[in-house]
């Protein structure tokens, strides 16, 4: 029974860490958008939840912009909904 409740303590431990990990890595990333691949269609600006990201129209086209770059998580939830691989996270330190 012991040896059960050690692997159970193992495995908490483990995603704990791996959670930490997560965390981590995410804390140096910031949302980039690839314009050349952006349509405009305004899912990643509705799926944020932190509303990082705004739409500007620009002669008559929509253009994503990041206008709250502080606010974002690097949570990767607009980059899960945009079809068009029109987003990506990159290092904050990039120079
Ligand atoms: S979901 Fe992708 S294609 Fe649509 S507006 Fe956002 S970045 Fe552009
Ligand atoms: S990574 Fe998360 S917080 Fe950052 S812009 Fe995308 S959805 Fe918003």
């Amino acid at each position: 029974m012991n040896i059960v409740y050690i692997a159970l303590g193992i495995v908490f431990l483990l995603w704990i860490l791996g959670n930490l990990h997560r965390k981590i890595k995410r804390r140096n990333k910031l949302i980039h958008i690839v314009e050349s691949n952006c349509t405009g269609c305004q899912r990643c600006i509705k799926r944020c939840p932190h509303k990082v990201l705004e739409a500007l129209k620009e002669e008559g086209k929509v253009r994503i912009v990041v206008k709250n770059p502080n606010k974002c998580s690097a949570c990767g939830d607009c980059i899960a909904v945009c079809k068009f691989k029109a987003l990506e996270l990159v290092s904050k330190h990039t120079p």
